[in-house]
């Protein structure tokens, strides 16, 4: 399960695999040491490791998933969509038969939309060229939206295949065991030194497990870490101030919607828009209204409620007015009406998902 901020950790690391070899290991993980310590970190992971459902299997497609979806995602928040998303496309013939609407549809909620673009596209060219699910790692670096870490993650988790990860909870547990400033490929090195080839799966995972839950980024656990007595630092590491948002924005919705024929909302219909299809972000996906100016005058009885959303590094207070329509010059004011219950077929963005959550409307 890869951390926040792995993608980052992914590019930097592929762009630095040819730096020369350090010296493997610190002097307090070697030797016999470097079994304890394997044995130590497996023993912990198999009587602490958080029940997850794609910890409850080995196929491919399923490990895959979950991969793409933890990417600067909470695992909270994957376990509904993880679930519902394998009730609509069970495996990756499925997903690779689907239209891009239908798997977009599915994944919204979830944002950072280019993660189920090309999983949508690697599953067709699996369907069209493998023959079945590539079973090492190099074949999977080959498919859209696979790097170094998910090839290497869905490798050894399914095919049990000796190749470490690197994500940002590995490279935090390794920076503070050794307790040097180290290079991206000589992470990438450590970690590949220390893995236990019997159990890489499991031994990547709890890895990244000690990151997540013991060996955490501002207080570490350290009383109850399983490989305290090889760590070098034992939390002893200045720690880098957190990166700082970067923008606060407002916007205004629009939330129109009409009644059906009286039988409640969900035979109505609301007013969406399209984004464009070559946006940067989000393209295609369908929102309400919106503008970054309020329509001009705005009647005080216009405002409905006002939302927190967040999409990647920008925070955005969200003024939603009810069945106040924005100024038709708008081109994100023109929308169509859709039909309340065709929502679920198409792909919306989350916030928009929030407020129709939040009227009752979805
Ligand atoms: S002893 Fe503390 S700092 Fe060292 S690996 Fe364990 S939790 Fe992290």
């Amino acid at each position: 399960m890869r951390a926040s901020g792995s993608i980052a950790v992914e590019t930097r690391l592929a762009a630095s695999r040819t730096a020369p070899a350090p010296d493997l290991v610190n002097s307090a993980v070697s030797g016999k040491d470097l079994g304890r310590f394997r044995r130590a970190l497996l023993r912990w992971y198999d009587q602490n490791r958080r029940d997850l459902p794609w910890r409850e299997t080995r196929d491919p497609y399923r490990i895959w998933l979950s991969e793409i979806m933890l990417q600067q995602t909470r695992v909270a928040a994957v376990l509904d969509h993880y679930r519902i998303f394998l009730e609509r496309f069970p495996n990756v013939e499925a997903l690779a038969a689907a239209s891009e609407e239908a798997v977009l549809a599915a994944w919204s909620g979830l944002g950072y939309y280019r993660r189920a673009r090309m999983l949508y596209q690697a599953a067709q060219q699996i369907a069209e060229q493998h023959g079945g699910f590539p079973r090492n790692s190099e074949a999977l670096l080959a498919l859209p939206g696979i790097g170094r870490y998910t090839a290497a993650a869905i490798a050894s988790i399914a095919f049990a295949e000796p190749v470490a990860v690197v994500d940002g909870n590995v490279e935090r547990v390794l920076q503070r065991l050794i307790g040097i400033n180290l290079t991206t490929a000589q992470i990438w090195q450590h970690a590949q030194a220390l893995l236990a080839s019997s159990r890489p799966g499991d031994f990547n995972q709890a890895m990244m497990e000690l990151g997540a839950t013991v060996c955490v980024p501002r207080e570490p656990r350290c009383l109850m870490c399983p490989v305290r007595k090889w760590c070098v630092t034992q939390g002893e590491v200045p720690r880098a101030e957190p990166p700082s948002r970067q923008k606060k924005k407002q916007i205004w919705c629009a939330l129109e919607w009409r009644d059906g024929d009286g039988n409640g909302n969900k035979n109505g219909k609301v007013r969406l828009v399209q984004r464009p299809r070559k946006a940067s972000l989000m393209p295609g996906m369908w929102e309400l209204p919106q503008s970054s100016e309020p329509p001009r005058p705005l009647p005080v009885s216009a405002h409905w409620r006002t939302f927190r959303h967040s999409i990647t590094i920008t925070d955005y207070t969200v003024h939603v007015l009810r069945n106040t329509p924005l100024p038709d010059t708008l081109p994100a004011a023109k929308g169509k009406w859709i039909a309340i219950d065709r929502i679920p077929q198409i792909p919306i963005t989350g916030l928009t998902r929030k407020i129709l959550k939040a009227g009752g409307i979805i």
